[in-house]
């Protein structure tokens, strides 16, 4: 270990910087985060720094540094991006006692300023001694994305907190408690504010006095389309603590994955003999769960809010007493929307768009079949194949024009995502054709894309 990490305390300190372009911009905005006075010399500053001179932010000299004006600063920055001006003020500020930083110059400083996860009063520092900057960037993303961003204001909110904690005995008793307040209950409390953080606090210091057992909860999980990467950060930090996790048969194996390694994965869509679990057996399994003190996460596809029957279950949870939340997820018509690279909506085109299911608990659904045949109408239609032909003759009927474009997407966002374009006449029999063997939704009234354009090229052609 060629550099050792250390963290400097900023207040009432003094840190000179000389530079006033982009080295200088990226540099003050870190420095601006902290408590040091920021000196600033540059002949020629960027808008940027002049601003925040204007708001008292840091001291702005309009001209180059000179001997004596680096004395009795703790840090030095030469950010003028310029090999012998760099060389120039380094040497100066080295002679006048502070440590030495040459931006985008390893051997000729004496710090290096690390990539930084800010969750202030928590602070994680990354350095990789110059070697790989990708590879810091790389770690910072991850735990940025890994972190909440509450973990600031939780850990200020449990730093005031810790001498009430010492009622509890040390070691494992008093550890269970924090990690209950920092992944538990303080970032779900705090996303009601910091007043129900303290209350959240007390009550979890009364609880884990008391030594009960933490009550279950049940997040009821958007995975999204299938793709991880869409999955939100919010999600992902409920499968991190998930001790149980009750999936659709939707959610794909890239997905369960990410669950905390000893969590119990329950396939609820797994078929028996013939037939899915019912909704009751799902609404007692994931009541059953929660009542035993567990943390349980309901993973549905896309978004829980979608044709999801998510309010059977939250009202099988409420009436256990049991809290719960629920994460949003990307649902498919998002991203399928994305994949073809259409608007849902659209000036000129469409005010408004719908979200349809091929089926309701009577079979197949009816809809507003003459509204939805006018010109410019948008649908998204979920659970639509075997309805296709059902839906199709519908809208002709009510005088839908035979080439509305249609577009089915099949396991969107999936490496095995494929999509048809095709045209409401010709909607059955193309589907049929097409076999599909995974889920699929359909976009009613957009091409893709690039089909789209040729068409309008061929329209102004003919
Ligand atoms: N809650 C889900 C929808 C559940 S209904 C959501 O918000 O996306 C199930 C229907 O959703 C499927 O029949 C299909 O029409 C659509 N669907 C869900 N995931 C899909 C995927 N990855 N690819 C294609 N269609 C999908």
């Amino acid at each position: 270990m060629q550099h050792f990490p250390i963290f400097v305390n900023t207040a009432g300190a003094r840190v000179v910087l000389s530079g006033g372009g982009d080295a200088a911009l990226a540099k003050l905005r870190l420095l601006m985060k902290t408590e040091a006075a920021l000196d600033v010399f540059a002949a020629d500053p960027a808008a940027e720094i002049v601003t925040w001179a204007n708001e008292a932010r840091l001291t702005l000299h309009r001209r180059a540094l000179r001997a004596g004006d680096v004395r009795g600063a703790t840090l030095f920055y030469a950010a003028d991006e310029d090999a012998s001006e760099d060389a120039r003020t380094a040497g100066i500020a080295a002679v006048e006692g502070a440590l030495v930083n040459v931006v985008d110059n390893l051997a000729d400083s004496a710090f290096i300023t690390p990539a930084i996860v800010d969750r202030d009063p928590v602070t994680v520092a990354i350095g990789t001694e110059g070697a790989a900057p990708v590879l810091a960037r790389a770690i910072k993303a991850d735990l940025e994305a890994r972190l909440p961003v509450t973990l600031g204001p939780l850990a200020r909110i449990g730093k005031a907190f810790r001498r009430m904690a010492e009622a509890l005995p040390h070691g494992r008793p008093r550890r269970d408690f924090w990690a209950d307040y920092y992944f538990d209950a303080g970032p779900r409390a705090f996303t009601e504010g910091e007043e129900a953080t303290h209350e959240a606090l007390d009550r979890l210091l009364t609880r884990h006095l008391a030594r009960e057992d933490a009550p279950g909860h049940v997040d009821f999980v958007g995975s999204g389309p299938g793709d991880p990467e869409l999955l939100t950060l919010r999600a992902r930090r409920a499968l991190d603590r998930a001790d149980v996790v009750i999936h659709d048969r939707l959610v794909t194996g890239e997905i369960l994955e990410l669950a905390r390694r000893e969590a119990l994965l329950i396939d609820a869509g797994k078929e028996g003999f013939g037939a899915s679990m019912t909704q009751e057996d799902i609404n007692s399994l994931i009541v059953e769960h929660a009542q035993d003190g567990a943390h349980v996460v309901r993973l549905k596809g896309g978004d829980p809010t979608v044709f999801g029957r998510l309010d059977e279950e939250m009202e099988a949870v409420e009436a256990a007493g049991l809290s719960f939340a629920i994460v949003p997820g990307i649902t498919a018509a998002s991203a399928a929307l994305a994949g073809i690279g259409q608007s849902f909506t659209r000036r000129g085109r469409n005010t408004s768009a719908r979200i349809l299911t091929g089926h309701d608990m009577k079979g197949f659904a009816d809809h507003e079949w003459k509204t939805l045949s006018r010109p410019g109408e948008v649908a998204a239609i979920y659970m639509g194949k075997k309805a296709a032909r059902f839906i199709q003759g519908r809208l002709l009927m009510h005088g839908a024009a035979p080439e509305t474009p249609v577009t089915i997407v099949e396991n969107i966002s999936g490496a095995d995502q494929r999509t048809i374009g095709t045209t409401l006449g010709q909607l059955e029999p193309d589907l049929s054709n097409a076999r599909l063997t995974g889920p699929a939704l359909m976009l009613y009234g957009l091409a893709p894309r690039a089909a789209a354009a040729l068409n309008s090229l061929q329209q102004e052609v003919s």
